[in-house]
């Protein structure tokens, strides 16, 4: 896992807390466990066939972070209600003072004892945070998602691929594009790198609206994403990369008021009887490296 995905990853969870916050103070502990069961159910089945189904993985993903989320509400809500019951006991005290007669020993012994309840809720919560993150790591380890986008990411790419180079008996008709940002970390730097993630989610979009049923796409790693196209001809697949291109050029990302223009390079194949994922992709990179060397913003193709 990047550190960039990281930080998106918790930032992600940070926002959703937080709307969570806003929108469910009631929430039982009961509903809490019952989400948390059936988000893990979901997550635990997805296997490499629910690749097909992107809308099956977003939710699963989805559901599994809400859970998280509701579970540190919860513990939340916990350690608030404690430390709430204990600070009126801590004002019964010192009223007590005022009325009777102080007693030195008992007044010690009250507030040592509110002491050690405090200390033990704080270790709980700590205990609670460590749990929570480690459930996130495993969330990301079985997930096929990338967190940021919500496209594919790169395990499910190489299993995709896979599984295709491993069937001979099916005669694949597919194009791979490896699309990589133009000059990325000139914009970061201008804009900031919130700006540059906001570009990435623009971009995922970009492609998630104009590729049709079958096609399907990852984001490869950093600024880079991977299509991969089903029984097109060479043409129609050089024809779609192009469009992209053009689409991506040609929209314009507004962000704190300005508007930031982007371009993207491709590099194109095709799926031969012999690929391996690695041959395949090294193909698209070798295609992606001439785009870039050859201006930026435009297709090239290595198709043997
Ligand atoms: P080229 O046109 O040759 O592709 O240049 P480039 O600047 O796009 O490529 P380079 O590899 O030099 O820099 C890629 C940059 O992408 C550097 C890195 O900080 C940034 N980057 C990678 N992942 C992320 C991310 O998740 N979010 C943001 N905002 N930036 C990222
Ligand atoms: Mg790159
Ligand atoms: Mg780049």
């Amino acid at each position: 896992m990047e550190k960039t995905d990281l930080k998106a990853l918790v930032e992600e969870i940070y926002e959703n807390l937080l709307e969570r916050i806003d929108l469910e103070k009631e929430a039982t502990k009961v509903q809490v466990v019952n989400y948390l069961r059936d988000a893990i159910d979901v997550v635990s089945n997805i296997n490499d066939k629910d690749i097909d189904s992107i809308e099956h993985a977003k939710a699963a993903f989805n559901n599994s972070y809400k859970e998280l989320i509701n579970q540190s509400l919860s513990s939340y809500k916990n350690t608030n209600d404690k430390f709430g019951k204990l600070t009126k006991l801590n004002e019964q005290t010192l009223q007590e003072c005022d009325k009777n007669q102080i007693n030195l020993e008992t007044l010690t012994a009250k507030f040592n004892d509110i002491q050690t309840h405090m200390v033990d809720e704080v270790k709980k919560a700590n205990n609670v945070i460590l749990e929570l993150s480690e459930k996130v790591k495993v969330l990301e380890q079985t997930s096929n998602l990338d967190p940021l986008t919500k496209v594919f990411n790169r395990r499910a790419l190489i299993s995709y691929l896979k599984g295709v180079c491993s069937d001979k008996k099916t005669p694949h008709i597919l194009h791979v594009l490896m699309i990589d940002i133009d000059n990325f970390k000139i914009i970061n730097d201008n804009y900031g790198h919130i700006a540059g993630d906001k570009i990435l989610i623009f971009i995922a979009n970009i492609l998630k609206k104009t590729l049709r049923e079958g096609d399907k796409i990852f984001r490869f790693g950093g600024e880079e994403f991977t299509v991969t196209i089903n029984r097109n001809t060479d043409e129609q697949a050089e024809s779609i990369a192009h469009r992209l291109l053009k689409l991506i050029n040609s929209n314009n990302l507004i962000y704190m008021g300005e508007k930031i223009s982007v371009t993207a390079s491709i590099g194109m194949t095709k799926y031969l009887k012999d690929d391996t994922p690695d041959t395949l992709i090294s193909r698209a990179d070798k295609a992606l490296y001439i785009s870039k060397h050859s201006g930026k913003n435009m297709v090239s193709k290595v198709c043997e």
